[in-house]
């Protein structure tokens, strides 16, 4: 057994979005000091952390500073440079280590990796040239989606394609960086499943959610997911898999496609607690950020029981001027705002969460406040 690291102890956390944020609440609730790193003063998470290091995650002396402070430090998203993690894992303990983070931030290499664990992904032909296109298009058919291999996120960096002339356009149009072109498949539903590793292996996973998207981000959340119990199993199984196979320490978010036909379908990975795992603050005994927590302090795994059925709602910058007295009218959501300012389209400004009996009677909820809310 390696060492624990305890209450009174420092965390630190690359990156001061809501991810950040939510980490900070849970490590402070735990009576860990919280020092984040992120060059945006006002970011959501600095406004919670102890101290805020405003730096850009390339910034040496800012990242030494970080370490010196840190007793151990993890990551809000997989767009944080690997050197940056293997700098300061020189110098703290860092999770998740910088080669998980390599893998998870390229499409190309999340896919080749899911495949050798066993897991499969949707037909896909990886473009590294011009050349290429011709070859993936014969392999892949049309429709299809071309994605850049890395720094894609809510559904940016990605353009639908139905011939090769529209393949060499997007192509073009991101710049000709390294791409895969996947399959478009027809999707049942979409689900995710979210483990957690410590160093000692010990592995625990949340309750599977379905996720319905809206424009490529993500919309709603809906737990337990109204699949088969047998794609469930699998979609755990598999997200386990991957993390053993990574010898992965800390939160892993796997995407999942259930196809017409049910087939589970590999989508990608996130070295973080996920959106998509949200509900689980409202609904399960242990949130993902506490089990973030306790991942990287190398603690048990906490119970990740569903304690009722939960529907989690986005809300995007889109329309915004809620008139929240639409949330609290109802006893049964939990309402989440992240503390950003600014409202942008497509900003994820915070979330709620429906509890209820079941999840149809809180979907009936949820979509009837959203509506009203986006009045
Ligand atoms: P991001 O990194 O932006 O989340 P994803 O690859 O997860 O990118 O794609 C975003 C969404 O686009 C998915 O959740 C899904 O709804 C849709 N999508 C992505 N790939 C495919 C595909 N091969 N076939 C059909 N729909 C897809
Ligand atoms: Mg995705």
């Amino acid at each position: 057994m390696s060492a624990q690291i305890l209450p009174g102890a420092t965390l630190g956390v690359l990156g001061g979005g809501q991810l950040g944020r939510m980490f900070c609440v849970a490590a402070r609730t735990m009576g860990y000091r919280v020092v984040v790193m992120d060059p945006d003063p006002l970011c959501g998470a600095g406004l919670i952390a102890d101290l805020h290091i405003r730096a850009d995650y390339d910034d040496q002396s800012a990242l030494k500073e970080m370490a010196e402070q840190c007793d151990a430090i993890t990551l809000e998203f997989e767009n944080i440079p690997s050197e940056s993690v293997r700098f300061i894992a020189d110098k703290t303990t860092v999770y998740p280590v910088a080669e998980s983070l390599e893998i998870a931030q390229n499409r190309d290499l999340e896919k080749q990796f899911a495949l050798k664990a066993g897991l499969r992904p949707v037909p896909y032909s990886a473009i590294v040239q011009q050349s290429d296109l011709l070859q993936a298009a014969r392999h892949v058919g049309f429709p299809a989606i071309l994605k850049s291999n890395t720094l894609g996120y809510d559904g940016k960096g990605q353009f639908v394609v139905n011939n090769l002339d529209e393949l060499t356009a997007a192509y073009n149009q991101v710049g000709k960086v390294d791409c895969v072109l996947e399959k478009k498949i027809t999707i049942r539903c979409e689900v995710s499943a979210i483990v957690a590793r410590n160093i000692n292996a010990e592995l625990a996973s949340f309750p599977v959610s379905e996720n319905q998207h809206r424009n490529g981000v993500l919309h709603m959340s809906i737990v337990p997911a109204r699949v088969d119990e047998s794609i469930s199993q699998l979609a755990i199984e598999s997200a386990s898999l991957l993390a053993d196979a990574m010898s992965y320490v800390g939160i892993l978010a796997v995407e999942f496609f259930v196809s017409d036909d049910d087939i589970l379908y590999f989508n990608e990975m996130a070295p973080r607690p996920h959106n998509s795992g949200h509900y689980t603050k409202d609904a399960c005994v242990t949130s993902q950020f506490e089990q973030q927590v306790r991942m990287m302090c190398g603690l048990k795994p906490g119970d990740t029981r569903l304690l009722s059925p939960v529907v989690m709602v986005n809300m995007l910058g889109d329309l915004w001027q809620p008139d929240w007295r639409n949330i609290f009218a109802q006893n049964n959501i939990k309402l989440h705002l992240y503390g950003k300012t600014e409202a942008r389209p497509g900003r994820k400004m915070g979330h709620f969460d429906v509890l209820a009996e079941d999840v149809e009677a809180a979907l009936i909820v949820a979509e009837r406040v959203f509506v009203k809310l986006s009045e």
